[in-house]
C-alpha cells in the first residue's frame, strides 16, 4: 500500500493530536516554529492544564462553525469520553477538579510529554524551529516554503505532500508561537476569515472604580450590547486599575470584543451578592444601619458583608452616585438604603475596550465555517485542512478550547490520511 504523505503546520495541542491521528495511515511531518512541541500547552489551566470539560461542550462556544453545524458534528464524533478514552489509552493518569478534568500530577507538562511520546511511537518527522512561509499547490500536491530559523536559512521543500494541515493557532499569546500565520495562508488561497479578536481577556472601564485598589470579590455579571442582555457569567472578579479581569469576565470578553469591534456599545452590570435576593440584601444593609456610629467610616454599612477593600471602593461608587459627598451617617433612610441594595446588585460600568492579543488566551474570529466541509478541509482547495484555534470557534474557559483542539485534530487528520 502506498502512505499518503502528511504536513502537519504547527506542534500545538491541536497540530499534535493531528499528527497522531493522521500518522496511524499516512507519512507525517510535523513543522514547527519552536524548539519543542506544546509551548502554549505547557502554559495552560495556570500550569495545571484544563484539558476537558464534563459539560456539553457546544453552549460554550462561539463563531461560525458553531452557526453552521461543523462543531456540533466535530464534537459528536469526539465527545468528552472518546477523547478520555483516547488520553488513557495514551497512558495518562487523570481527575476531575470543579467540572473540569486535569492530568493526575496537575501538571500540563504530563500531557504534552505523553503527547510527544505518541507522536515518536508512530514515527512523525518533527522539524523543530521550521517556520512555514507558505504553501503551494501545484499538479495536485502541496509544496513547503521553509525558513530554518536555527540556520536564519530560507528553502522550498521540494517533498510533495498529498495533504496539508494547518494547526497554526490564532494570535492570542503570540510568544508561544501563534503569530496567525494560518489566516495567511488561508487567505492566500481566498479563503474567507472572520476578523480575528482577542477574547478570554480582561476588559477595559474608565470608570473610577477600577483603580489601583486591587480587589476580588465573587460575583455574577451580565452583559448588555447597545443596552440589551447579551449574556451571564459567575465567578471571581478581579478589580484592577483599568477595568475588570477573572474568569466570569473572560467568558464574556469574546462577545464584547465582537460588539466593540462593529462599534456598539457594551456595558456590564454586577451583582456583588448574587446568592440573596435584593430585598435581603435591603434587610441586611437596614440591620448595619441601625449600628453605624457617627464616627464610622462609610465603610462600616458593609462590615461583615464585603473585605474591607471591595468596601472602600463600592462606598466610592455610592458616594459618587448617591451621597453625593455627604456623610453616610443619619441620611441612611428607607429610601436610600434601597437605592443602596438595587446599586449591590446590579453596579452598571462602560466598556470600551479589551486586553490585547498578548494577554489573551484565545482569538475570537478565523477561517470560516462557510469555505469548509465537515472534515474541515477546505471547499475550495482539496487537501488543504484546518485545526484548532486558526478556526473560527472560541470557547469559554474551563477546558472546552482545548477539547476543540483535540477533537479538530483528530477530525483533520483522520480525514487527511484516509
Ligand atoms: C495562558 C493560557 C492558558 C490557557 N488555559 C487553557 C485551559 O486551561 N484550558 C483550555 O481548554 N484552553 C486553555 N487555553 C487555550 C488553549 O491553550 C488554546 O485554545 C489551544 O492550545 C489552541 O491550540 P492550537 O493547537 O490550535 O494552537 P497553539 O497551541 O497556539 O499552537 C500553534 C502552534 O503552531 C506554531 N506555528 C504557528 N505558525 C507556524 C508556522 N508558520 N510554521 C511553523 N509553526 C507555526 C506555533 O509556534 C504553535 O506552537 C489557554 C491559553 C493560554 C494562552
Amino acid at each position: 500500500m502506498i502512505l499518503k504523505n502528511i504536513a502537519v503546520i504547527g506542534a500545538g495541542a491541536s497540530g499534535m493530536m493531528a499528527a497522531i491521528a493522521a500518522a496511524e495511515n499516512a507519512r507525517v511531518c510535523l513543522f514547527e516554529k519552536n524548539e519543542f512541541p506544546g509551548r502554549k500547552l505547557l502554559q495552560t489551566g495556570n500550569g495545571k492544564c484544563n484539558f476537558l470539560n464534563e459539560s456539553d461542550p457546544l453552549p460554550h462556544f462561539r463563531g461560525s462553525l458553531s452557526d453552521s453545524g461543523i462543531l456540533s458534528a466535530v464534537f459528536e464524533k469526539y465527545d468528552r469520553d472518546r477523547i478520555l478514552r483516547l488520553f488513557s489509552s495514551f497512558g495518562l493518569l487523570y481527575h476531575k477538579k470543579n467540572g473540569g478534568y486535569y492530568p493526575r500530577s496537575d501538571s500540563a507538562a504530563s500531557v504534552n510529554d505523553i503527547l510527544i511520546e505518541v507522536l515518536k511511537d508512530r514515527g512523525v518527522l518533527f522539524h523543530p524551529q521550521v517556520q512555514v512561509k507558505g504553501i503551494e499547490k501545484r499538479e495536485g500536491s502541496f509544496y513547503l516554503d521553509l525558513f530554518h530559523l536555527k540556520h536564519n536559512k530560507r528553502s522550498k521543500d521540494e517533498t510533495p505532500f498529498d495533504a496539508v494541515i494547518v494547526a497554526t493557532g490564532g494570535k492570542a499569546a503570540p510568544k508561544t508561537g501563534s503569530t496567525g500565520d494560518g489566516y495567511y495562508f488561508a487567505e492566500k488561497f481566498g479563503l474567507s476569515v472572520a476578523r480575528p479578536l482577542p477574547a478570554l481577556t480582561r476588559l477595559l472601564s474608565p470608570d473610577p472604580f477600577f483603580n489601583d485598589n486591587t480587589v476580588r470579590a465573587y460575583v455574577s455579571v451580565k452583559l448588555f450590547i447597545d443596552d440589551s442582555f447579551s449574556a451571564s457569567s459567575k465567578g471571581e472578579l478581579q478589580v484592577n486599575a483599568g477595568g475588570p479581569s477573572g474568569i466570569c469576565i473572560f467568558d464574556l470578553s469574546g462577545r464584547a470584543s465582537r460588539a466593540l469591534k462593529e462599534g456598539r456599545s457594551c456595558r456590564i452590570s454586577v451583582d456583588f451578592l448574587p446568592e440573596l435576593e435584593e430585598d435581603e440584601v435591603f434587610s441586611l444593609l437596614k440591620k448595619r444601619a441601625d449600628k453605624i456610629r457617627e464616627e464610622d467610616p462609610p465603610t462600616a454599612l458593609f462590615t461583615g458583608i464585603f473585605s474591607e477593600r471591595l468596601s472602600v471602593n463600592i462606598c466610592e461608587k455610592l458616594e459618587n452616585l448617591l451621597f453625593k459627598g455627604r456623610s453616610f451617617h443619619g441620611i441612611l433612610n428607607d429610601t436610600l438604603i434601597k437605592d443602596v441594595s438595587n446599586l449591590i446588585k446590579n453596579m452598571c460600568f462602560e466598556i470600551t475596550g479589551t486586553g490585547e492579543f498578548v494577554i489573551s488566551q484565545v482569538t475570537s474570529g478565523g477561517i470560516s465555517a462557510e469555505c469548509l466541509n465537515p472534515d474541515l478541509s477546505s471547499k475550495k482547495v482539496p487537501g488543504l485542512y484546518f485545526t484548532g484555534e486558526c478556526l473560527d470557534a472560541d470557547g469559554d474557559c474551563g477546558g472546552f478550547n482545548l477539547h476543540f483542539a483535540w477533537a479538530s485534530g483528530l477530525t483533520a487528520g483522520v480525514a487527511a490520511s484516509a
